[in-house]
């Protein structure tokens, strides 16, 4: 035993090495309002459920006052334009920056939202969330795609997927979060690759669908892109288009829930 007791410690923020000193709404007031009509999506992959959160209004205490009271305020400000139209399903075009904001908001939320889950060891590092907040940078190997659900509801969820390279199992380990929030659908991946495969290229492939149709690419960012897709997800059950199978299609992992 060391001369201090590691956990009498008060846990420090994700972002900085600050302790946890606030417990604080994963989405601020303003969302909240806007989300007063929406109603939980529950979706399951394998036989868990996949959701993280299902109540908009659960408390996390995972960060510092000064990061959610700075940075983290601040960005999401730089994003309320954007993000209050489409949670009301206004449509609205995206300018590359507008898509380079939204990723790291996304990213961000994404990071917040995987500490809800106290069982599973976190997937972004240290250094991965340090960067976000002091250099803006996205994790290397993150994808983000926007969508638009047909109406307005809540879930926040995420899937672990293993990937083997070259008969090694486990070399790569790829984290998918999916949040609706109002009418928006965010999907954001991010692929760590371990040991010898580190600096190689490596792809990793989910079900088929109609993807392109019903997804915007806005990490890494191709060009403007105008929301919503062509194609909207539903409440349908057993119809293509179903919230779920965009939830689920990264569905070769293992539940994180
Ligand atoms: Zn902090």
């Amino acid at each position: 035993m060391g001369w201090y007791d590691n956990a009498s410690m008060p846990r420090p923020c994700l972002f900085c090495p600050n302790p946890v000193d606030s417990a604080e709404h994963i989405w601020s007031d303003w969302i909240l309002d806007d989300l007063k009509l929406a109603t939980a999506v529950r979706v399951t992959i394998g036989k868990a459920e996949s959701v993280w959160v299902d109540n908009p209004e659960v408390k996390i205490e995972c960060v510092c006052r000064k990061c959610n009271n700075g940075w983290m305020s601040a960005l999401e400000e730089a994003n309320k334009l954007a993000i209050r139209a489409i949670i009301n399903d206004d449509p609205c075009g995206l300018t590359k920056r507008d898509q380079d904001k939204l990723t790291r908001w996304a990213v961000l939320k994404t990071m917040v939202l995987e500490s809800c889950n106290s069982v599973r060891p976190l997937f972004y590092t240290q250094t991965e969330r340090e960067a976000l907040k002091n250099t803006s940078s996205i994790p290397a190997r993150t994808l983000v795609w926007l969508g638009r659900f047909s109406v307005k509801a809540f879930h926040a969820g995420g899937t672990d997927a293993w990937g083997e390279i070259e008969k090694t199992p486990k070399a790569s380990h790829s984290c998918i979060t999916t949040f609706v929030v109002g009418h928006l659908v965010v999907q954001v991946l991010t692929l760590h690759v371990f040991g010898q495969f580190a600096n190689e290229n490596v792809s990793i492939g989910c079900k088929m669908g109609d993807w392109s149709s019903s997804l915007l690419d806005i990490w890494p960012i191709v060009g403007p892109v105008r929301w919503p897709p062509d194609v909207s997800f539903t409440a349908t059950r057993g119809v293509p288009s179903n919230i779920a199978t965009v939830i689920n299609r990264w569905e070769i992992g293992e539940d994180i829930g």
